[in-house]
């Protein structure tokens, strides 16, 4: 008879946010939880219950304790760049030697850390385990997202650079801004509602009704900073020196960091926009081919070659408006990739428009992908 493995002690961390909360759906819906002892804590509510997962658990442990952390062999952190740079050194220094896994940005750029997205690069990620490394982040959004809708051609070294231009969901902001977006709809249509529902009212004066409300005191900005109902906002993050906001900065250090580049580097940079939608990320994208005989069947193979995650969507319109946005994809694991044709300016530009849900692939998955390569590893 085989000798019985230990198990895990797993601790989770800002489970109750966005990621955090589609972390554990999927861990559910996977079975996930069989294969390790979960621990949840908290920064707001210790002592409070534990989630449901079907499973007795002690009351929630506080997230500021380092003695509780680390006693664990796995940290499961979805709490935020803040909570990571304030907690990992002390454990560090306290001598926590377990495995750190985050779905922030706070350590991707560390020599000592690995951007795990294992359908793109398992073999840095096993090369890096085989080598004890322990801090493992997932990649952002994005950035992710791209990754899996293109993996084929960047596999095959087919892309010179890359210019996205996001259309990204209010989620992507955390729980608050994601309630903040559906408050500001409803604060527009409450002062609109007369109004649309008499049927002889002035189109102009809808407008104007909305206008008035979108630029007054009753829309809540707290959390986006602006009105982004009936509007979008082309900034996301903070500032970086040169004209491009950290968001749209970490296109091209992470894809490079991802595909484990540091010579012969890929360009990637675009405008980063936030929009309307709740879940979901979309981009359209221009790339430059190195190969301008490769036509769109090619490419469409490649792309649909490399994982079973991607589906190509024909460049049509009942296709399009059926498949190919958030709220067709919203919710599973599909990357859907459409409007793939060559533009107008030569055979090596390819263009096409592509949506996956950020709350999964740009986040919540790759972090349960890697929970359980580490169980494995043990
Ligand atoms: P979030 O929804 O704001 O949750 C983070 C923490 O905020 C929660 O763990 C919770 O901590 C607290 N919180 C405060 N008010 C809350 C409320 N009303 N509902 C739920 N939680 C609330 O943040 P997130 O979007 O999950 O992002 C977490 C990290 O992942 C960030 O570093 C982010 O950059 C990164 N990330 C996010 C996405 C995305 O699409 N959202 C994608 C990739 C990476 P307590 O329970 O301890 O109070």
């Amino acid at each position: 008879m085989g000798v019985k493995l230990k198990m895990l002690k797993v601790g989770f961390v800002g489970w109750r946010g966005m990621v955090g909360s589609v972390l554990l759906q999927r861990m559910m819906q996977e079975g996930d939880f069989s294969s390790i002892n979960p621990v949840f804590f908290s920064t707001s509510n210790v002592g409070g219950n534990s989630p449901e997962i079907g499973v007795q658990l002690p009351k929630l442990s506080d997230a500021y304790s380092v003695e509780q952390l680390a006693k664990l062999d796995v940290i499961v952190t979805a709490q935020g760049s803040e909570y990571t740079q304030k907690m990992l050194p002390e454990l560090r220094n306290k001598g926590f030697s377990g495995y750190w896994l985050d779905a922030s940005s706070g350590l991707r750029m560390d020599d000592d850390a690995v951007i795990a997205l294992d359908p793109i690069n398992k073999t840095v990620i096993d090369a890096a385990l085989n080598n004890g490394i322990k801090n493992y982040c997932v990649g952002n959004c994005t950035v992710s997202l791209m990754l899996m809708a293109l993996g084929g051609l960047f596999e095959q070294n087919l892309v010179e650079w890359v210019n996205n231009m996001t259309y990204q969901a209010a989620s992507g902001a955390g729980a608050n801004s994601m309630r903040e977006l559906l408050s500001q709809s409803g604060q527009i249509y409450l002062n609109v509602k007369d109004l649309l529902n008499d049927s002889s009212s002035n189109i102009l004066a809808i407008d104007d009704n909305v206008s008035q409300t979108l630029r007054g005191s009753q829309i809540k900005t707290q959390y986006l900073g602006a009105p982004l109902a009936g509007s979008v906002i082309p900034w996301i993050d903070c500032a970086v020196e040169n004209g491009q906001t950290r968001e749209e900065w970490k296109g091209a250090a992470e894809t490079n960091k991802i595909l484990g580049l540091s010579a012969n580097t890929i360009k990637v940079d675009g405008l980063c926009v936030r929009v309307g939608s709740m879940r979901c990320h979309s981009q359209a994208i221009t790339l430059k081919l190195t190969d301008k005989k490769l036509s769109i069947d090619d490419i469409t193979q490649i792309l649909l070659n490399h994982n079973q995650w991607v589906k190509i969507i024909p460049n049509n319109k009942p296709d399009t408006l059926k498949y190919l946005s958030p709220a067709a994809v919203s919710g599973t694991l599909d990357i859907v990739v459409g409007r793939l044709r060559k533009l107008t300016f030569g055979e090596d530009y390819l263009t096409l428009f592509t949506v996956g849900d950020q709350l999964l692939w740009g986040a919540a998955e790759p972090l349960r992908r890697m929970l359980n390569i580490v169980v494995k590893h043990g």
